[in-house]
């Protein structure tokens, strides 16, 4: 990930290095360091052509007024390691209001900590004020969650406000300097992730940041200081407190940014999958769960890494399939019906999940459509594969389906049959459908299949059944599903 360039420039080397150095020892390194490490071109080497027109607009029109204007973060990152950042943010002493009437489209967004918004057609900029130091007047929860603290500040105290070391470095692109307040290009050379201050603090404040280390520590391939990660395990529990909502937006992060796989074994092997995809304890557990999810995921950051768009409902349906498995047996075993039973495992794994974790409601119903779609790919007669050929979610299913084959879970026959049926003329498709399948079991669904309960004690949404008798899947008319009249 580091290019070559950089790597030589970031090799330590004899001779003073650039500007004041932070010269306070790793352990002592207090919250805020006054003053930082200057950085000038001919040793930061950072690509000027990475940084986006609309950056320069930013920063050059809050200069030209009188401010101070920097890009912060991980776009400083990124330019340091010589990749094109995703998004800028820049840094300013301007307040909101002030920002605000320097452009034409900004927005004062936030309430935790006001941001502007400043709109370059569909590209935003993201400007916030220095934030000042978290003192004991912020508003916090029992826990020690900072819940509101508008404070603004020096740029000092911006810097020790912020995450990682590596996240806390600014970069003037008029000057061309970078500003380093705690070491941050060290640690870039180093390879470290290193929390700012007190890691126990540092967390407590906002427990998300535990799950940043993750998502960094997967995707820089960085290891973490170890001052930074052995308090995670323990603090664990503390994301229980955060507002799903939130935690929802971070997992978002980790799964969709090309490197899910790194990111989740991160997870595991910090303890914090327990607290935010609870039921991805059990099916890590179970060879096929795991087979399942470790495809799904491969998948998810070879389409991110081409730059193919990837739907959160997709991943989070195969992250909880075998969940959804497990208990569509168990409610099969109980003499529910299949497809009634499906929808009722779905609802148990929705529910159990969303307490953690906001899953939105088109997420949700997207995972329910994939899942409820499986039995179709099992019925290979008449109209029922052209029908489900219409659906509008095929294409999704059917990939999930062809996971499913390929981890083991279901015979592979049944995805041959699909490819084949996919790309066949009329009268092959004829022949296709005449074709005994190999299997006469419902997908996906137990083997062994107890006898009903007497009186049909059906729940919600349920129909009558009306058998048609294809020889197998048979019982997929009963239920809620959209297809019941075919
Ligand atoms: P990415 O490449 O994922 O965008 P990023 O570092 O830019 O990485 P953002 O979420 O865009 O991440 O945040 C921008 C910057 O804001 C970070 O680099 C960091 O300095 C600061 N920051 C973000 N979240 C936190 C947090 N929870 N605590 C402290 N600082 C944070
Ligand atoms: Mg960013």
């Amino acid at each position: 990930m580091i290019t070559g360039f950089f790597r030589k420039l970031i090799q330590p080397r004899s001779g003073k290095p650039a500007g004041k150095p932070s010269a306070k020892p790793r352990s002592k390194q207090t919250l805020m360091v006054a003053e930082p490490t200057v950085i000038g071109a001919q040793d930061h080497r950072i690509d000027p052509s990475l940084v986006t027109n609309n950056a320069l607009r930013v920063t050059q029109t809050l200069q030209d007024a009188g401010f101070k204007a920097f890009i912060v973060g991980g776009a400083v990152r990124d330019l340091l390691l010589g990749i094109k950042p995703k998004d800028f943010d820049i840094a300013t002493n301007a307040t909101p209001e002030q920002i605000k009437r320097l452009f034409r489209r900004a927005f004062i967004i936030g309430r935790r900590f006001q941001i502007v918004h400043v709109m370059f057609g569909q590209d935003v900029i993201e400007v916030t004020t220095f934030r000042g130091t978290s003192d004991d007047s912020a508003k916090k929860d029992e826990h020690g969650r900072v819940l509101r603290d508008n404070t603004f500040g020096e740029q000092h105290e911006d810097a020790a406000r912020r995450d990682f070391t590596i996240n806390a470095m600014y970069y003037d692109p008029a000057t061309q300097t970078v500003l380093d307040y705690h070491g941050g290009i060290d640690d870039l050379r180093r390879k470290i992730l290193r929390i700012i201050g007190v890691p126990e603090l540092r967390y407590r404040e906002d427990p998300i940041r535990m799950l940043r280390v993750v998502r960094f520590a997967a995707k820089l391939h960085f290891a973490i200081d170890p001052a930074s990660q052995t308090p995670i395990p323990l603090m664990a529990p503390l994301i229980d407190n955060v507002p799903p909502a939130r935690v929802f937006d971070e997992m978002l992060k980790l799964l969709l940014g090309g490197d899910s796989m790194a990111c989740l074994l991160q997870l595991r092997n910090q303890g914090l999958h327990h607290g935010l995809l609870p039921l991805l304890d059990v099916v890590l557990e179970q060879p096929l769960g795991e087979k399942f999810v470790t495809l799904a995921l491969a998948q998810t950051d070879l389409r991110v890494k081409i730059g193919k768009s990837v739907s959160p409902g997709f991943l989070f349906a195969a992250l909880l399939w075998h969940e959804v498995l497990e208990k569509w047996a168990a409610y099969r075993e109980s003499g529910e019906y299949p497809i009634p039973a499906l929808h009722l495992a779905a609802d148990d794994v929705l529910s159990a999940q969303t307490e953690k974790l906001a899953l939105q409601r088109k997420i949700t119903s997207d995972m329910r459509e994939l899942w409820a779609l499986q039995p179709r790919f099992e019925r290979r007669n008449g109209k029922a594969p052209f029908k489900l050929l219409e659906h509008p979610r095929f294409r999704a299913a059917y990939d999930f389906m062809q996971l499913r084959c390929e981890s083991g879970e279901i015979d592979s026959e049944l995805a041959d049959w699909w490819a084949a049926f996919l790309l066949a003329d009329d009268a092959t498709r004829e022949v296709l459908l005449a074709k005994k399948p190999k299997s006469s079991d419902t997908a996906g669904a137990p083997k062994k299949r107890a006898s009903r309960r007497g009186g049909r004690g059906r729940k919600k949404g349920e129909a009558n059944g009306n058998n048609q008798g294809n020889g197998h899947s048979n019982e997929h008319n009963n239920g809620n599903v959209e297809h019941s009249s075919e």
